[in-house]
């Protein structure tokens, strides 16, 4: 089968790649990948920035983690759904053991798989995964925004931790995908104003933003972030703040445009950077990380689709080939994309 393969450690050496349809375990299901989406985590695994938790990258490894498919087969002892059934898939699976996984929280567990990142992932023809991760599909939820559903499972996650009000003023910083199905989520759950900051490059991306129902969408630097927030929040600040952006800049803003008693949230990738803790005890805040999704998200995140409430496959910018995906890398981390989804059996 064809598969998008990081073939050696270091920055680069990622190529399409032939490699053997992989044959189900116990208790694991073979899925034929119907779409599969592109993530800014392949941009990481690209340039060598990725940092996993205790288990170490496999390498050679097929990356991507957004897909949805149909069951072929199932292994040994698998219950789950049957041969035939249309299926998303949780990317994450916990140890089962360890108390994180006990209080249903593998999201948390610090021995997780992650396909696509800790085994072979679903930028693939095929892909073998427990058979107690896949979502079975109603049938309004089609197979574009079912790939959406891991991302989508982790917005679900942000609203579950933060309870947005209607009303409340908010701030996505990052117009890229994360950050875009926030906007939708938030939008359907009343709050007001919804302003999108990116930085320059983000143009078409915050175009979009716009038509998915932005109030406003703008470039800006972190001083002009802060001179909007206030402009349009009479001076208060804004009650949520969505980091989505995954610089450092990018959190300093946000803790400079949260309001008192407000809500920041961190989802993008920032290993470190400089914070005035003072901010955080003077504004009384609240500074949440969000990091991916368990089934009850992604079973919010299947009802949020069904509703029409999110329409995550408008995100969707590119349609390429599997072999096409080392430009598909380079369009995404140029912002030239959104979502650049790929067909692999095609
Ligand atoms: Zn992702
Ligand atoms: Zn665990």
């Amino acid at each position: 089968m064809k598969a998008f393969i990081k073939t050696a450690p270091g920055v680069g050496n990622m190529a399409l790649g032939e490699v053997p349809v992989p044959v189900p375990g116990p208790g694991e299901a073979l899925v034929r990948i119907e779409q599969s989406g592109m993530c800014g985590t392949e941009i990481l695994v690209h340039d060598d920035l990725y940092r996993g938790r205790k288990r170490p990258m496999p390498i050679p490894l097929i990356v991507g983690h957004e897909a949805s498919g149909e069951v072929l087969e199932l292994g040994p002892g698998a219950s789950g759904p049957k041969p035939g059934t249309r299926v998303g898939i949780e990317a994450v699976s916990g140890c089962g053991s360890c108390f994180h996984c006990m209080r249903g929280n593998y999201n948390l567990c610090p021995d997780w798989h992650h396909i696509g990142l800790t085994k072979a992932g679903a930028l693939a023809e095929f892909v073998t995964v427990p058979a107690s991760t896949l979502l079975p599909l109603p049938e309004e939820v089609n197979f574009d925004s079912a790939a959406f559903l891991e991302p989508l499972a982790t917005v679900v996650h942000t609203l579950e931790r933060t309870r947005p009000a209607p009303g409340q003023p908010c701030a996505i910083i990052g117009p890229g995908p994360l950050g875009l199905l926030h906007l939708q989520a938030l939008r359907s759950a009343g709050l007001s104003p919804i302003v999108v900051f990116g930085r320059p490059g983000d143009e078409k991306r915050l175009e979009l933003a716009r038509e998915l129902g932005a109030d406003a969408a703008l470039v800006t630097n972190r001083s002009e972030a802060q001179e909007h927030s206030m402009r349009f929040t009479d001076g208060i600040g804004m009650g949520l703040v969505i980091e989505a952006a995954g610089s450092p800049e990018a959190v300093q803003t946000a803790l400079d445009i949260v309001s008192a008693e407000g809500t920041m949230v961190t989802l993008g990738i920032v290993r470190s950077t400089e914070i005035d803790a003072l901010t955080v005890m003077r504004k009384d805040l609240t500074w949440l990380g969000v990091v991916a999704a368990v089934r009850r998200h992604f079973a919010e995140a299947i009802r949020w689709i069904r509703t029409g409430k999110v329409q995550p496959q408008r995100l969707i910018t590119h349609r390429m080939r599997l072999a096409d995906a080392l430009s598909g890398v380079r369009m995404m981390r140029n912002c030239e994309a959104v979502k650049i989804m790929f067909a692999p059996g095609v």
